[in-house]
């Protein structure tokens, strides 16, 4: 494996310890951004695809499916366990990733060569990419009323807006593709009611006790290109499950337990991995994890909340103390990449 530094909160380095005392790297995997050939594919007639369980003959492989979904972020690696239909399907799947990411998508597209519209139903709010005194940047209005809170000094924004309607279970089932494209071929051969959850979204009730056990949390860095982890159980305690997988895209790192055959409930009692940062960075904030509940297959709004600094203090991701956020009333937001 090729090796790779990391950076953790200075506050998280305790916790990021006791964590890899029980677990170790397993993989990490750093899709190209530009030079496809540093991602070798293996010959279209040696495929086989893990979800539908055809080989080449079967299905088709002339399709380019992203490991890490090119939604998340610009990348160039791409799978050699996934056939045509499968993408095709998964691409589908996906808008109900769109619709979860909501306004971050649009907030972190800054920068990218396009950078998509936001807007939620009847308009209530609409980001998009304008050029505002030759600074191009994202304006967000809405046609009732932002809901926004601001601290004393201005340099702080809360917005709490509604996203558009998505359906959790299948951003969880996304995840799971996400790490299945690189979970060791043991595992995918013991899991096949796994895979068949994720592509025909069958043994539900099994598998949504697990995606109640997702973490998310706030990069203090943003990062350029996107990565993933695996993390395996170093044998020390085998009542913690097999595997743990992260997803670090933009300013975000998402984790999920992998599923493992369960005896009794799933109790997690682990606190999963705090952010692991290639590269070297100072990072002084306690970032927090959050648990968020991936398990319903119903359609769901969820009211999200986004901040915006405009200062550059390093900023700490702990629940900001909102008692000197006053409401504020304006009709725009306009932000912009310094
Ligand atoms: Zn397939």
């Amino acid at each position: 494996m090729k090796k790779y530094t990391f950076s953790v909160p200075k506050n998280n380095i305790d916790h990021v310890n006791n964590f890899l005392y029980e677990f170790k790297v397993a993989d990490v995997c750093v899709p190209p951004i530009q030079n496809e050939k540093q991602f070798p594919r293996t010959q279209k007639k040696n495929r086989h695809c893990i979800f539908c369980n055809k080989s080449y003959g079967e299905t088709n492989f002339n399709s380019n499916p992203h490991i890490i979904s090119k939604l998340l972020s610009l990348n160039h690696g791409y799978s050699n366990l996934e056939c045509d239909d499968c993408n095709s399907y998964f691409g589908n799947l996906e808008n109900d990733l769109t619709d979860f990411l909501g306004l971050e998508r649009t907030l972190f597209m800054l920068g990218e060569r396009k950078v998509k519209t936001f807007q939620t139903s009847q308009d209530a709010i609409i980001a998009k990419s304008i050029d505002r005194n030759n600074q191009s940047g994202i304006e967000i209005t809405s046609n009732t009323k932002l809901e926004v809170i601001a601290s004393e000094d201005k340099n702080d924004f809360i917005l709490t807006y509604d996203t558009r309607p998505y359906i959790p279970v299948n951003v969880y089932r996304i995840l799971l593709k996400i790490a299945l494209s690189r979970m060791p071929s043991d595992y995918i051969k013991h899991n096949r009611p796994l895979l068949e959850f994720v592509r025909y979204n069958k043994h539900n009730d099994y598998y949504k006790q697990f995606a109640k056990y997702v973490f998310k949390c706030s990069l203090p860095v943003e990062l350029r290109r996107p990565y993933l982890m695996i993390f395996s159980n170093q044998g020390k305690d085998d009542t913690l499950p097999e595997f743990i997988f992260s997803l670090y895209f933009k300013k975000t790192c998402l984790q999920v337990i992998m599923p493992y055959v369960l005896e009794k409930g799933l109790k997690v009692n682990i606190p999963l991995c705090p952010p692991m940062i290639i590269g070297v960075h100072e990072i002084e904030a306690n970032v927090v994890l959050e648990n968020i509940n991936l398990s319903s297959s119903e359609k769901t709004v969820e009211k999200k909340k986004v901040r915006f600094q405009f200062n550059n203090k390093n900023t700490d991701s702990k629940k900001e103390d909102t008692k000197f956020y006053k409401s504020v009333d304006i009709g725009s937001l306009f932000i912009n990449r310094v």
